[in-house]
């Protein structure tokens, strides 16, 4: 086995890669998502881009592994199934591994939830490596949770993921589709932050970030907001999980890490019920691989 290809789908691009067993990116490629295209088409892209990777990387598909997929939202690991995704609304309850299998000349394909593919990729060769426990927060087009207990994947009821994103973490918040107010996800996420910022003039997560640094006051009271919601979702993930180590990723922490961090430490510092050993409060360090890393080691 020359390697395995690992591949991250996000709600505006899809990163994959050529993994080296060892965890080590040989090649790695993205492509725009476009959400409103259909799966099919969606798919027919990847595998086109999957192919032009093999074929750059020199490896014949018969090398290969397998192929690992991180995919948003509650997936059914055991069918390879996507059951709902509403970031990618054509893409929901449809068989993935099965047709890439397929594509690929049956190749083992493996189908993980992309907020549990990316924590498997710092267990794996990054910053929770050798940690027993986990958790870990992925801001970006949505926020993910992942939740490493013994060294394993936590799985809920039914194959399900926990939704960390949808800790209610501030009361009068706006509307999440899930059906409550507040959730973390609906505050602190890429296009919550861009919905925010729109009602005071701004375009885009962005510019609400500068705008904020720059002394806009409408948009330090949106990042006010995170800051506030992320302290709550901290809270709760303390109080309940006590991991060793809590991780933050995806491009909004990435971008603004001293924000989060400072945040989680204020949490961390007002608990007072969690056990005295330090919690270590980290980002990830896999960066945008993590999820491709992640991906890759569902078959490694
Ligand atoms: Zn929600």
């Amino acid at each position: 086995m020359k390697g395995v290809i690992g591949i991250d789908v996000g709600g505006t691009k899809i990163a994959f890669g050529a993994v080296s067993p060892a965890g080590d990116i040989i090649l790695r490629r993205t492509i725009a998502t476009h959400p409103d295209d259909s799966f099919d088409q969606g798919i027919a892209r990847l595998s086109i881009g999957v192919e032009a990777l093999l074929g750059d990387v020199g490896w014949d598909v018969k090398e290969i592994g397998g192929i690992g997929i991180g995919c948003p939202g509650p997936v059914d690991t055991e069918k390879g199934v996507i059951l709902s995704v509403y970031t990618l609304p054509g893409w929901s309850n449809r068989a993935f591994a099965a047709p890439m299998s397929e594509r690929f000349a049956g190749t083992p394909v493996r189908l993980e939830n992309d907020a549990n593919a990316a924590l498997l990729g710092e267990a794996f060769a990054g910053a929770a490596k050798g940690k027993k426990s986990a958790v870990m927060l992925t801001l970006g087009t949505g926020v993910g949770g992942a939740v490493l207990i013994d060294g394993k994947i936590h799985v809920g009821a039914g194959g399900a993921h926990p939704e960390l994103g949808h800790i209610p973490a501030l009361v009068d918040g706006p509307e999440c589709p899930c059906g409550i107010r507040g959730c973390y996800e609906i505050i602190a996420s890429g296009p919550a932050i861009a919905e925010a910022g729109a009602a005071v003039g701004l375009t885009g997560s962005e510019e609400v970030f500068t705008a904020a640094a720059e002394g806009h006051e409408g948009a330090q009271e949106i990042i006010a907001r995170v800051a506030k919601a992320t302290e709550t979702a901290v809270w709760t993930i303390l109080h309940t999980f006590l991991p060793d180590i809590l991780l933050f990723g995806g491009g909004i922490a990435d971008g603004h890490w001293p924000l989060f961090e400072a945040a989680a430490r204020k949490s961390l510092a007002a608990a007072t019920l969690a056990r005295d050993e330090p919690v270590t409060i980290a980002r990830a360090t896999l960066g945008n691989d993590a999820g491709v890393v992640g991906a890759a080691s569902l078959v490694l």
